[in-house]
C-alpha cells in the first residue's frame, strides 16, 4: 500500500485550516483523508481517526480535549468540524465503570462535548480516549481482515509482525472493546500499533504523520504476506462470460425485483420495493462459479462493521436454471422464502438479548449470488444497494484470498446479533420519509418543458428516475442538472418512442440498472399547427407516429414488463385540454392526442387485473419550464404571437385569461397531477385530471 503523505499538502492543510482550527485538527484531517480515501482500508464510512490537544473555553480554563471522528461521518471527505471537541478529563473517568449499555455511553460521551451542538462521536470514541498517544488511526483494512479471519490467524500475525503489535481477541466494539483496549495497551506500552481479530487495526503516533505512517507499514506487511501465501483465486467449476452474465442479468431482473418486493396489506400501496444493484464482473463471476464459492460466501462475516448494510450472510442460489424462467421463478421465490424464514428465526433465538425499542430489518436478503450470473444487492434506494454492493465487492475479495490459503473463521452469530441490533448502528440507517422511495419512473418525452418538470418532481419525492427522449443536448444537459441534485437516482436514456427496438433497449437499460420499472410518464409528444385544408399528409403521419404510434408501443412494452414483474404499478399519461376541446387549426394534435388518450383507456381496462392504474392528465398549453421551452410553445408560440400581434408575455396572458380561475398552467402543476396518481391517493384508474384553471368545455366527460 502507498505511503501518501506529501510535505506540501500537509501544507496546504495547514494553510487552509490551521488558523481557524489550529495545526492539528488541520493535519488530523489531511491523514483522515489520505486512510479515507484507500478502499483497501476504508469503505463506506468505516474507520476513524482521532487527535487530543488542549481548548480554552469560554473562562479561559486550559481543558484536555479530544477530538474524535463523528459517527456516520466519512473520513475520505472530512472536514475539521468532523472531529468534534470533547472533554478528556471526563472521558477518562468513566473507565472506572464497570459497564455501559450504548444508550448510556452515547449519553455520557454527548455529556462530554465542548460544544453540545456537535455530532455525536464514533462508538469507537473511548477506545481512542484510552490510548494514551495523541494521534490515533483505525481501519479494518482487508489485509489484516484476510488474517485476523482465519482459524490460525494469530500464528499468521506473530510471524508477520513479530513483537510490534498487541494482539486482542474479538471484543464487542463499545465500552467493552475500549475497556480491554485499555488495558492491553497499559500492559504493553511501546508497540506500534494494535491488531483486534476480526475486526481491524489501530495504530498511534506522536504526529499525524507517525500514526498514519505506521498504518501503512503494517498493512503492507500484511499484504505482502498475503500475495507470497494467497494465490487469491478460487478453482472454478465453470467459467460464464460477463456478456453471458449480463444477458441473464437483463433478463430475470424485474422478475427477481418483483419477487423481493414485500406485501404490506394497503391495498393502494400493496408492495415495498427495493432497488437491485448487479455485480457481474470476471471476479464476481469467478467467485460464484469456483467450488469453494458458496461455502465461502456463507460463511460468518469478516467483520461486524458492515452488517447493518449487507446482513451476515447473502443468499445462494444453487445451480439456477437460466433456460426456463418458470422453473427459475418458482426457484428464486422458494430460496428467497427460505432465506426470510431462517432470518426471522435467527432474530427470534437472539432477540431477548436486543435492546428495547430497536426495529426489526426487513428478513430479506441484501445480497444474492448466483452462480452463471454474479452478485445481486438490494437496498431501499440506489445509494443503499450501492453500499451493500461495495462491501460485498470487498468481502468476495478477501473471502477468496483466505479460500486461497487456509481455513476462513468468522464471527459467532451471538457476536453477529450484537452488532446488528444495537441503537448505535441503527442511527446510521436514514429512515428517509419520502413517498416514492424504492420506486423506480421512467419519463418519455423528459427534455421537453412537462417531462423536465415531472421528472424533477418524481426526483424530489425520492423516485428513481429515468430521463428519455431523443438523444441530444437537450437531453444531456437535463441530465447533467438533475444529476447534481439527486446523484444517481437519475438516469439518462435515449429513447426514440416510435421503435420498438428503441423501447426494448431502454427498458433493458432501466431494469438493468436499478432491477425493474414501476411507473410510466407517457409524455413524447408532438404538436402542429395547420388547418384541415392545407395539411400535409406526411406532417399527420409524423404526428401519428409519435402521438399515437409512440403511446401504443410505450403501453404494451410495459404491460409486458409489469406483468412480468408482478407487483403492479402505475401509468400517468399526459393528455391535453384538446381531447376534450380540440382547437382550429389543430386537428392532427387533437386527433392522434385523442386516439392515444384512447388506448390509455383501454390500458386501463386490460391491466388492473394486474394491479396496474392507468390514469390522464390533461392540461392546457404549458410554454416553458425554467429555461426551457415546449415543443408546444415551438410549434404554436411564435404563430399565435404573429397572428394575434402579441409578444410572448402578452400571449401566456391570454391562455391565462381564458380560463375560470384566471391561472398560468406550469409544469409544476401538471407534475403535481402526476404525484396524486403516482402516490395512490384514491383508488382510481382509467381518469382524467384537467390542470387548466377551469376551461368548462374541456371538463372530461
Ligand atoms: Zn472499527
Amino acid at each position: 500500500m502507498d505511503f501518501r503523505w506529501s510535505d506540501a499538502e500537509a501544507e496546504q492543510f495547514l494553510s487552509q485550516f490551521a488558523s481557524e482550527w489550529g495545526e492539528d485538527l488541520a493535519l488530523r484531517t489531511y491523514t483522515s483523508r489520505l486512510l479515507g480515501s484507500e478502499k483497501a482500508l476504508v469503505l463506506h464510512g468505516g474507520g476513524n481517526t482521532s487527535v487530543k490537544g488542549d481548548h480554552v473555553n469560554v473562562v479561559g480554563e486550559q481543558v484536555s480535549a479530544l477530538y474524535m471522528k463523528a459517527s456516520g461521518f466519512d473520513l475520505a471527505v472530512i472536514e475539521p468540524a468532523g472531529h468534534p471537541g470533547l472533554d478528556l478529563r471526563n472521558l477518562h473517568k468513566l473507565r472506572s465503570v464497570s459497564d455501559f449499555s450504548d444508550e448510556e455511553m452515547v449519553r455520557e460521551i454527548r455529556t462530554h462535548l465542548l460544544d453540545y451542538r456537535s455530532p455525536t462521536p464514533s462508538i469507537e470514541t473511548l477506545v481512542h480516549a484510552f490510548i494514551p498517544k495523541k494521534f490515533v488511526d483505525h481501519s479494518h483494512a482487508d489485509a489484516i481482515l484476510a488474517l485476523t479471519n482465519q482459524r490460525n490467524g494469530k500464528q499468521l500475525l506473530e510471524e508477520i509482525f513479530g513483537g510490534d503489535v498487541t494482539i486482542l481477541d474479538y471484543v464487542k466494539p463499545g465500552f467493552q472493546l475500549a475497556k480491554a483496549v485499555a488495558e492491553a495497551f497499559a500492559a504493553n506500552p511501546d508497540k506500534k500499533g494494535m491488531i483486534w481479530m476480526k475486526h481491524g487495526l489501530v495504530t498511534w503516533g506522536e504526529n499525524a504523520r507517525e500514526s498514519y505512517e505506521s498504518h501503512i507499514k503494517l498493512v503492507t506487511l500484511a499484504e505482502k504476506f498475503l500475495a507470497s501465501k494467497s494465490t487469491g483465486h478460487l478453482a472454478l467449476t465453470n467459467t460464464t462470460s460477463v456478456n453471458d452474465a449480463e444477458y441473464r442479468w437483463i433478463k430475470i431482473a424485474p422478475m427477481l425485483r418483483g419477487l423481493l418486493a414485500e406485501p404490506t396489506g394497503d391495498p393502494d400501496l400493496p408492495y415495498e420495493r427495493v432497488i437491485l444493484r448487479a455485480l457481474t464482473d470476471e471476479r464476481t463471476l469467478g467467485f460464484v462459479d469456483s467450488e469453494v464459492g458458496k461455502k465461502l460466501a456463507l460463511s460468518p462475516p469478516l467483520t461486524a462493521d458492515h452488517l447493518i448494510r449487507t446482513k451476515a450472510f447473502p443468499m445462494w442460489v444453487d445451480e439456477p436454471d437460466y433456460s426456463d424462467d418458470g422453473a427459475l421463478r418458482q426457484q428464486l421465490k422458494q430460496v428467497i422464502e427460505v432465506f426470510r424464514r431462517s432470518y426471522v428465526e435467527y432474530l427470534d433465538r437472539h432477540w431477548s438479548s436486543a435492546e428495547h425499542g430497536l426495529k426489526r430489518f426487513s428478513s430479506n436478503p441484501r445480497a444474492l449470488l448466483m452462480p452463471g450470473l454474479g452478485a445481486i444487492c438490494s437496498g431501499k434506494d440506489v445509494v443503499e444497494a450501492d453500499i451493500c454492493r461495495d462491501i460485498l465487492a470487498q468481502t468476495l475479495d478477501i473471502k477468496a484470498k483466505i479460500g486461497g490459503m487456509g481455513d476462513y473463521d468468522g464471527l459467532t452469530e451471538e457476536q453477529i446479533f450484537a452488532q446488528e441490533y444495537r441503537s448505535l448502528q441503527h442511527a446510521k440507517v436514514s429512515l428517509l420519509d419520502v413517498r416514492l422511495r424504492g420506486e423506480v419512473g421512467i419519463v418519455t418525452g423528459a427534455a421537453g418543458a412537462i417531462g423536465s418538470g415531472v421528472a424533477r418532481a418524481l426526483a424530489q419525492n425520492g423516485c428513481h428516475v429515468a430521463l428519455t427522449d431523443l438523444p441530444g443536448e437537450r437531453l444531456d444537459s437535463l441530465f447533467e442538472e438533475l444529476s447534481v441534485e439527486f446523484g444517481s437516482r437519475v438516469l439518462n436514456v435515449p429513447l426514440d418512442v416510435t421503435s420498438q427496438t428503441s423501447v426494448d433497449e431502454a427498458f433493458n437499460t432501466v431494469c438493468s440498472t436499478w432491477g425493474g420499472i414501476d411507473l410510466f410518464v407517457v409524455n413524447a409528444g408532438l404538436a402542429l399547427v395547420s388547418s384541415l385544408s392545407e395539411m400535409k399528409l406526411e406532417d399527420f403521419q409524423r404526428l401519428e407516429r409519435v402521438n399515437i404510434e409512440g403511446t401504443l408501443l410505450v403501453l404494451s412494452s410495459a404491460a409486458r414488463l409489469l406483468e412480468y414483474q408482478g407487483t403492479g404499478g402505475d401509468v400517468v399519461m399526459i393528455s391535453t385540454k384538446n381531447v376534450f376541446a380540440p382547437g382550429a387549426n389543430f386537428g392532427a394534435y387533437s386527433a392522434t392526442k385523442a386516439a392515444g388518450h384512447q388506448l390509455a383507456r383501454i390500458a386501463s381496462l386490460e391491466m388492473a387485473e394486474l394491479g396496474v392504474r392507468v390514469n390522464m392528465v390533461s392540461p392546457d398549453a404549458v410554454f416553458g419550464e425554467k429555461e426551457r421551452k415546449s415543443g408546444l410553445w415551438a410549434e404554436v408560440g411564435p404563430d399565435r404571437m404573429r397572428a394575434r400581434g402579441l409578444d410572448e408575455e402578452q400571449l401566456q396572458d391570454y391562455y391565462r385569461t381564458r380560463n375560470l380561475l384566471k391561472s398560468r398552467v406550469t409544469a409544476q402543476h401538471v407534475a403535481n397531477a402526476v404525484l396524486f396518481f403516482a402516490t395512490r391517493q384514491t383508488p382510481t384508474t382509467g381518469a382524467t385530471i384537467p390542470v387548466d384553471g377551469g376551461l368548462p368545455d374541456s371538463t372530461p366527460r
